[in-house]
């Protein structure tokens, strides 16, 4: 008999920098290479504990979009966007995504 582990992965998740509000699971992520307003970002099936802003058209290198921005609802620091449309066929798999701003949040897990 092997040792069994178990991942909780629901189990990390981020948490807002300026109040530690929790705005996004560990296992919505689905990729780590994006670059936001302040820095590193990583792209969200879903945030959490947001308020999204209207609606915006911004142009990014990939292309154009019309995005959401994301904020904190506790202490309204920017922590993202929600991309509601991208112009670019090839960016279409990023609508009702969520970018994450990773400086404006740290992970935390529990045991
Ligand atoms: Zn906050």
């Amino acid at each position: 008999m092997g040792r069994s582990y178990r991942t909780y992965l629901s189990r990390k998740f981020f948490v807002c920098n300026s109040c530690n509000t929790h705005v996004a699971l560990f296992a919505h992520l689905r990729s780590k290479d994006y670059y936001g307003a302040f820095g590193a970002a990583a792209l969200f099936e879903q945030l959490f504990n947001g308020i999204a802003l209207g609606k915006e058209k911004e142009e990014m290198r990939t292309g154009r979009y019309v995005v959401r921005r994301i904020l904190c609802c506790h202490c309204h620091s920017n922590i993202g966007w929600r991309y509601e449309r991208a112009y670019e066929p090839s960016q279409k798999i990023k609508e009702n995504l969520y970018i994450l701003e990773l400086e404006r949040v740290s992970i935390r897990c529990e045991e």
